[in-house]
C-alpha cells in the first residue's frame, strides 16, 4: 500500500481518516509532520460527515501521543507490574492459563469484550478465534451494559439480532426520542455524523421533534417539546401509546402488513395500560400521551427511537419491545422517514425469500443465578457473583480485551474486590486502569493510527450506505491487533506461546473465502479457489478480509465479474469515502424469523411482559430518588478521562439535582452530599438545576479514577466518582441480561 495521500507542503502532510472514538464515524483530515500529528479538523470532502467534527475527535493525537499509553507489555513480579519483552508475556500467559486449566478446568476462565473493540476493524474480526479458542462459555460484553435488550428484540421480532431499526434522521417528519441524548453522544445504535446537525435540519422540512427524558438533556433543550418522565417507566408509557393506537382505531401497517404476526396478541396485552392508569406511574398525564400517539399516528413519517435511558433499566426489553410496535403499528417501519436497516457495503443483502432459522436464547446458563445466555453472552452484572462464589465451574482466570469492568459494571466496589483475588489476569489494554491494574500480564495493542482503518461495525448500522478504507498513519513494525489476539488465541489451543500468529491469519481468509464459494447464494459460489485467494494476497490480514467482504459486498466488484463494483483498490482512489445512497426498503425479504413473518408478539417478550404488568399495580414512591446516568460531549468512556483537553476546566463529575430537592433535604449547590444505594455509596458535589425532574438525580459514568495503581496521571488529577459504586448487579433486565444502570433508587443527605 503507498503511503498515504499528502497535500499539504514538504513537512507536513494530510491523512484522511475516520474518527473512531465514537459510532458517528467523523471523517477527520489529521495533519501530520514526522512521527507527529499536528492538528486534526473535520474532512469537509467526507461525503457523510462533510467536516463535522466534535471536541473528542480533535484530541486523536493526544490520545495517539499519550505518555501513559503502554508501549510494553507488563508482567507482574512480586506484586508490581513490570516491563517485559513480548516473548516473556507470551510464555507467562502460557504457563499460567495453563495451571488454571489443569486444577479448574477451562470453566474457570471467563473473556471480557469491551466496547473499543467494535471500534477497530482488527479487532472486531480477530475477536471471534480468541472467543472459539477459549473453550468457555463465560463470555461478557459492553453489549449487557448497553444495548442487549435491542439485539434481543430484534433477533426474536425479525430474527436477526444484529439487524437494528434505525430512525431515518435524515427524512423523518416527526422523531419521538425516549432516553437518548445524541447532541451529547452524537448517536448511538445508529451511525449518522453530525447528529445535531441533522435533527437541525428537521425543521426546514416541517419536521418535529419530541424528547421524553427526566432531564432536560442537550437535546431536550432543542426539541420542539420535551417531557419529562419518571426513570425506568419507558416501557409502560409506550405501552399507553400503543394502547392508544388501538383504541383510537389508529394502527395502520401498511405495505408489511401480509408479514405481521400477533396484532390482536399485542392490543390483549397492551389493554390494562391506559394513559390514566399509567399517568401517575410515568409522570406524563394522559392527554399528553394520547396526543403524543396521535401525533406519531397522523406524521406522514415518524420514527420512535429509544436509547441508553430507555433500555438500561429492569424493563429495557419491554421498552425496546414497545418501540418496535409503535414503529410497526403506525406504518413507519422500513419506510423512508420511519425507522429502516442499513445496507452495510461489506455485506451481502440477502434477497431470498423471508424466513430462517429464528432466535434463540437460554441455549446455557451461567452457575450461580441460571442467567440464561442472549448471544452467548452472560450478563456483566452477573460477573462478580461468578468470581466470589466458591464451587466448580467458579471464575478464577479472566482474559480482558479493552475493557475496564471495575468502571463500567455495575457494583464496582465487589467487582474490584473479587478481580483482586483471581489466579490470573491478562488484559490486553493500552492503560493500567481501575480494572487492569489487577492483572498479572498487560498486553499493549499499538496507537489506532498505525492500523488500517475500515468501520465495519458502525456502517452496519449507518443511515447512508457509505464505505471508506484509510491506511494506517503511521508505520508500525511491532504486533499489531491481529498479531496479538491469534498469538492469545493459540496458547488457548495448545500451540505454545512460540506459534506463529500467520497460522491463524491464513486460517482466517482461507475459512472466509470456502465459505463464499460454498455457499448457493454467495455472488462467487463456485469460482476458482486459489484464484480468488490470489486476488486477496495482500501482507496484511486485515486487507484481505476486508477485500473479500468489500468484493462480495451487495456493491462489489465479484472479483471481476461486476466491472466498477466496489473493492479495496477502487477505495484507495476515494480516501474520502464513497456514498452510496440512503437507507431502502429491506423487508420482507430481511425477514428471519422460522415463521418468515414479522413477530410482534414473540413468546419470550410475552412472558416477560408480566413483570411490566406488575409495575403496574406497585405504589409509586413519590419521595425515592432515582438515580440516572448522563453523557457529556467530552466524554465517552473511562479512558477519554487521560486526555488533557477533555478534562480540563471545572468537574464534571457533579450530581445534578433539582433544587427544590436539594432545598427540602438541606443541601447545597457546590457542597458535597453523601450518595448512597443498596449497592454502595460516595460522596460527591451537587449542582442543582432545573433541567432535572423533581425526584431525579444524575451522576456521569466512566469516572473514579484515584484507585491506587492506575497509571492514568490526568485521569488521576481529574479522578470524579464512580458511578457504578451505586449501581446494583442483583437486578438487571432478566429477558436481556442487561445491566440496569438507570432509575436506581437511592438516598441523598449532606456529606457528614
Ligand atoms: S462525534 Fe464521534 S466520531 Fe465524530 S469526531 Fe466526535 S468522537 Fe469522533
Amino acid at each position: 500500500m503507498p503511503p498515504q495521500s499528502t497535500t499539504a507542503g514538504e513537512e507536513t502532510r494530510i491523512a484522511y481518516r475516520t474518527c473512531n472514538l465514537c459510532e458517528a464515524t467523523c471523517g477527520v483530515a489529521i495533519e501530520v509532520s514526522g512521527d507527529r500529528v499536528v492538528r486534526v479538523r473535520g474532512d469537509k470532502e467526507d461525503p457523510f460527515s462533510k467536516g463535522f467534527i466534535c471536541p473528542k475527535g480533535s484530541t486523536l493525537g493526544e490520545l495517539h501521543h499519550d505518555p501513559d499509553r503502554l508501549t510494553t507489555p507488563l508482567i507482574r513480579r512480586d506484586g508490581e507490574l513490570v516491563e517485559a519483552t513480548w516473548d516473556e508475556a507470551f510464555a507467562e500467559i502460557e504457563r499460567r492459563l495453563n495451571g488454571v486449566f489443569e486444577e479448574h478446568g477451562r470453566s474457570a476462565l471467563a473473556l471480557i469484550l469491551g466496547n473499543p473493540i467494535v471500534h477497530h476493524v482488527s479487532t472486531s474480526l480477530y475477536v471471534r478465534p480468541l472467543v472459539l479458542s477459549a473453550g468457555t462459555m463465560n463470555l461478557y460484553s459492553a453489549s449487557t451494559v448497553d444495548q442487549m435488550p435491542q439485539h434481543l428484540v430484534s433477533g426474536l421480532m425479525w430474527g436477526d439480532s444484529s439487524v437494528f431499526p434505525l430512525p431515518d434522521i435524515d427524512r423523518t417528519d416527526h422523531l419521538l426520542m425516549l432516553g437518548a441524548n445524541p447532541v451529547a453522544s452524537n448517536g448511538s445504535l445508529v451511525t449518522a455524523p453530525d447528529f445535531p446537525g441533522r435533527l437541525k435540519a428537521m425543521p426546514a422540512r416541517g419536521g418535529r421533534l419530541v424528547v421524553v427524558d427526566p432531564r432536560k438533556s442537550e437535546t431536550a433543550e432543542r426539541a420542539d417539546e420535551h417531557l419529562f418522565i419518571r426513570p425506568g417507566t419507558d416501557a409502560l408509557w409506550l405501552a399507553a401509546l400503543v394502547h392508544t393506537l388501538f383504541e383510537e382505531d389508529l394502527v395502520s401497517i401498511g405495505r408489511l402488513e401480509p408479514w405481521v404476526d400477533g396484532v390482536e396478541e399485542v392490543r390483549a396485552r397492551v389493554a390494562s395500560f391506559t394513559p390514566e392508569r399509567v399517568a401517575s406511574i410515568s409522570g406524563i398525564d394522559a392527554e399528553t400521551t394520547r396526543r403524543q400517539a396521535r401525533d406519531l399516528a397522523g406524521a406522514a413519517a415518524g420514527a420512535v427511537y429509544g436509547r441508553m435511558g430507555a433500555h438500561t433499566v429492569e424493563f429495557g426489553s419491554a421498552a425496546a419491545w414497545m418501540t418496535a410496535l409503535l414503529n410497526i403499528l403506525t406504518g413507519n417501519f422500513d419506510r423512508p422517514g420511519g425507522v429502516m436497516t442499513a445496507s452495510p457495503v461489506a455485506s451481502r443483502i440477502d434477497d431470498r425469500k423471508p424466513g430462517g432459522r429464528g432466535y434463540r436464547t437460554g441455549r446455557w446458563k451461567s452457575r450461580v443465578s441460571g442467567h440464561p445466555e442472549v448471544n452467548g453472552e452472560f450478563p456483566a452484572a452477573g460477573l462478580a457473583e461468578e468470581m466470589d462464589t466458591p464451587g466448580e465451574g467458579q471464575t478464577r482466570a479472566i482474559i480482558s480485551v479493552a475493557s475496564n469492568p471495575v468502571r463500567s459494571f455495575p457494583n464496582s466496589e465487589r467487582l474490584d474486590r473479587a478481580f483482586g483475588n483471581l489466579d490470573f489476569y491478562l488484559a490486553i489494554d493500552v492503560y493500567v486502569n481501575e480494572s487492569t491494574r489487577h492483572a498479572d500480564v498487560i498486553l499493549p495493542p499499538p496507537s489506532g493510527l498505525t492500523e488500517e482503518q475500515y468501520e465495519l461495525t458502525f456502517l452496519a448500522n449507518a443511515v447512508r450506505s457509505f464505505v471508506k478504507y484509510s491506511p494506517p498513519v503511521f508505520d508500525y513494525e511491532g504486533l499489531r491487533d491481529e498479531d496479538i489476539l491469534a498469538k492469545v488465541a493459540l496458547i488457548l489451543r495448545g500451540a505454545g506461546a512460540d506459534a506463529d500468529p500467520a497460522i491463524i491469519h491464513k486460517e482466517m481468509i482461507e475459512e472466509g473465502v470456502d465459505r463464499q464459494l460454498k455457499d448457493a447464494a454467495s455472488p462467487i459460489a463456485g469460482r476458482d479457489r486459489d484464484e480468488i485467494l490470489a486476488e486477496l494476497a495482500d501482507p496484511s490480514p486485515i486487507r484481505q478480509q476486508l477485500d473479500l467482504r468489500l468484493r462480495t459486498g451487495w456493491d462489489g466488484d465479484l472479483f471481476g465479474d461486476k466491472p466498477g463494483g466496489i473493492s479495496l483498490a477502487k477505495l484507495a482512489k476515494h480516501p474520502h469515502g464513497v456514498d452510496l445512497g440512503p437507507m431502502v426498503e429491506r423487508f420482507p425479504n430481511r425477514l428471519k424469523t422460522e415463521s418468515g413473518k414479522l413477530e410482534l408478539a414473540p413468546a419470550q417478550l410475552v412472558e416477560d411482559w408480566e413483570r411490566v404488568c406488575a409495575r403496574l399495580d406497585t405504589p409509586v414512591a413519590n419521595d425515592q430518588l432515582l438515580l440516572i446516568g448522563r453523557r457529556h460531549v467530552r466524554s465517552n468512556n473511562s479512558w477519554m478521562h487521560n486526555v488533557a483537553t477533555l478534562v480540563k476546566g471545572r468537574s464534571r463529575c457533579t450530581l445534578l439535582m433539582n433544587p427544590e430537592d436539594a432545598r427540602s433535604r438541606g443541601l447545597e449547590d457546590g457542597k458535597d452530599c453523601e450518595i448512597s444505594s443498596r449497592a454502595g455509596r460516595l460522596n460527591v458535589a451537587i449542582e442543582t438545576s432545573e433541567s432535572m425532574m423533581p425526584g431525579v438525580v444524575s451522576l456521569p459514568h466512566g469516572w473514579g479514577h484515584d484507585a491506587d495503581g492506575i497509571r492514568m496521571s490526568v485521569a488521576e488529577a481529574h479522578p470524579g466518582v464512580p458511578s457504578n459504586v451505586l449501581t446494583d448487579d442483583e437486578i438487571i433486565d432478566s429477558a436481556s441480561g442487561n445491566a440496569v444502570l438507570n432509575a436506581i433508587p437511592v438516598e441523598v443527605r449532606a456529606a457528614s
